[in-house]
């Protein structure tokens, strides 16, 4: 190897290697040994721009890169020779490919109520913040050595040309389907679980003295509501679900209406098995007995499986 950076050396041009030198100092490289010997590796800036490929043949005292500089020996390929030298004499047998495999990570944090996220590779403990898309990384045909899942380009896909920063709301759902997928999620530094969506409002029976109030209020399983479309609701991180409610409904939700005990029917056997279908319903009366079972019976029948995933939690 030690011949191989020479070799290298002599056909750079100071400017070159000077850059070389620092490149391989603050860098570092991910690659493999091929069958024949040779070593294919990219260098990944500490910024997580991964070069274009290198190949390295220290038998041959040979060497190649496919990016487009005329020189003898380009900046990757001097920083890339220097680099694993430098990893050959601490001890690293191949270079890179004993090292993990950097996955990318995901960090979500609060923002002035929004939700903001922020896309690391992650080797072992250290996170360096991803800077460009990572379809741009498969176009060079890094993302193998980089650990890029499916997941991870979807989530690309997804963020619509963000590499970081606030989701914007109208992007919010399939972000965190796409995120939903992926191995390394996390809510300011602990991991977190993300669902489906949920609407941010649910209807309560409650008991009342001529009967039972039905009204619309503010989910009580969510915690937190961010501006941008999602709510942590039972721990959970979930996308804003839709209401396909109207404006008028909702509004006459949550001013409240009353079922006297005369309309129990009504209210057990249409109003509530038609609104679980649109908006979870929870019953909170004591004295509905009856109706809960009738409830139960009608929402766990073969024919209504969606309001049998909403009520009968
Ligand atoms: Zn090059």
């Amino acid at each position: 190897m030690e011949e191989l950076v020479e070799a290298i050396r002599r056909q750079c041009s100071p400017q070159v290697w000077q850059r070389a030198v620092q490149l391989a100092q603050t860098a570092t490289v991910s690659g493999k040994r091929t069958h024949n010997a040779e070593i294919e590796v990219r260098v990944i800036t500490r910024g997580g721009m991964a070069s274009p490929l290198v190949c390295l043949a220290p038998a041959e005292l040979d060497w190649s890169c496919e990016c487009e500089s005329n020189d003898d020996a380009c900046v990757h390929v001097a920083a890339s020779a220097l680099w694993v030298r430098e990893a050959m004499a601490r001890g690293e047998e191949i270079p890179g490919l004993h090292a993990p495999m950097a996955k990318i990570a995901y960090r979500l944090r609060r923002e002035e109520g929004l939700l903001r996220l922020e896309r690391f590779f992650r080797r072992g403990d250290s996170l360096v913040p991803l800077q460009v898309r990572l379809t741009q990384l498969q176009r060079r045909g890094a993302e193998d050595e980089l650990g890029v899942s499916q997941a991870d380009i979807t989530a690309d896909l997804a963020l619509s040309g963000i590499i970081s920063g606030k989701i914007p709301r109208p992007l919010m759902a399939r972000v965190l389907a796409a995120l939903a997928e992926c191995d390394d999620v996390q809510l300011e530094d602990v991991p977190i679980r993300i669902g489906e969506p949920r609407p941010v409002i649910c209807a309560q029976v409650d008991d009342h003295a001529d009967g039972f109030q039905l009204k619309a209020v503010q989910d009580p399983a969510i915690s937190e509501l961010f501006e941008n479309g999602a709510v942590l609701h039972g721990g959970v991180l979930r996308p804003i679900g839709e209401l396909e409610l109207s404006n008028r409904d909702v509004e006459e939700l949550r001013k409240g209406k009353l079922y006297e005990f005369g309309r129990v029917a009504d209210l057990v056997g249409r109003v509530l098995p038609t609104l679980a279908e649109r908006l979870p319903v929870s019953v909170r009366s004591q004295i509905l007995p009856s109706a809960t079972a009738m409830l139960h019976a009608c929402c766990c029948g073969p024919t209504s499986t969606a309001m049998r995933s909403r009520c009968c939690r």
